[in-house]
């Protein structure tokens, strides 16, 4: 029997409101395993772990850094991880798990839109189908699994405030889906050959959103900042008086990333002194950023990191 771990951190998935048709509500400390249904005990050994009860805009680095420890942790003495989370940020969580851990266990990141008391609240099929998910054979890496599909912590953006169907894999597609607990992947999960595995440091870098008429004062920026995700236009193309003020920071040792104001779209743009993110979101290109400069300040091996990661 296979033995899975579910690590609550909070979010919408645990949260109740006072009234089913009221959108305010607030984190319980619900213990989310409760929920599932008894026949899920007779295939896997189920526990949970209380991780943390915060709505997921609150995440911060250090919020990462201690889940990607209890993670690492937990995954030793289990199969299969199923990790509960707020949904604002549970994109940014995943592919942060998938570049720093060094398991190619399931990892199976869910939340949930609608609170657990809302009427149609999605958050108990989400954790099943998660659950489900975490069991099957062909389940590899961290993945979200969320309204019934499955998608690549690499790809998997958030598209929606408030439906349900807030998720989509803007380049790639979703890999699958699961239907009351039916898997069925549409294609293989990849899994990265390298990972920045063993990251205890988190770089300070800023992400800019660029906009027409745009001045430079923002680009001011202090000295321990070494790294900046400039968000462009489409295919990281940038107005001529910010490119030549990040010239200067290029010049003066701050790595630049440049990503793109479109939700999807492989950039081809090139440029001499600075990197584009290649299919990455900024959020995400600003935690490949920071994580690679832990190991390194040379722009080719960083350049490197954005076209395999
Ligand atoms: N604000 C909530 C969170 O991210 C939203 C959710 O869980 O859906 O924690």
């Amino acid at each position: 029997m296979k033995k899975i771990a579910i690590i609550q951190t909070g979010g919408t998935i645990a949260s109740k409101s006072s009234d089913k048709y009221d959108k305010n509500y607030s984190i319980s400390d619900v213990a989310l395993v409760e929920i599932l249904p008894y026949e899920i005990s007779t295939k896997a050994q189920i526990s949970g772990v209380k991780f943390s009860q915060i709505d997921s805009k609150d995440a911060d680095v250090n919020f990462w850094l201690n889940l990607a420890d209890c993670v690492c942790k937990t995954i030793k003495t289990n199969d299969a991880i199923v990790i509960t989370h707020g949904t604002d940020t549970m994109c940014e969580t995943a592919y942060f798990l998938s570049l720093v851990l060094d398991t190619n266990k399931p990892i199976i990141i869910t939340g949930a839109m609608r609170n657990s008391s809302s009427a149609s609240s999605d958050g108990e099929l989400n954790l099943y189908n998660s659950v489900c998910l975490a069991m099957h054979e062909k389940s590899s890496g961290v993945m979200i699994a969320i309204n019934d599909e499955i998608h690549s912590a690499k790809d998997v953006i958030k598209i929606h405030s408030t439906n349900i169907n807030a998720f989509v894999s803007p380049n790639f597609g979703k890999i699958g889906v699961i239907n009351y607990g039916e898997v069925n992947f549409y294609t293989q999960t990849k899994q990265l050959k390298s990972r920045l595995v063993n990251t205890k440091e988190f770089i300070k870098t800023q992400i800019i959103y660029i906009y027409p008429g745009m001045d430079d004062e923002i680009f001011n920026i202090k000295s321990d900042v070494k790294g900046l995700v400039v968000i462009g236009y489409a295919n990281a193309t940038l107005p001529e008086n910010v490119k030549n003020k990040l010239e200067i920071l290029a010049k003066n040792g701050v790595i630049i990333v440049v990503s793109a104001n479109t939700i999807s779209g492989l950039i081809t743009k090139e440029y001499e002194n600075f990197i584009t993110s290649n299919t990455l979101n900024p959020q995400k290109s600003r935690i490949l950023l920071s994580l690679a400069l832990s190991k390194t300040s040379n722009i080719n091996e960083i350049k490197k990191y954005f076209l395999t990661h």
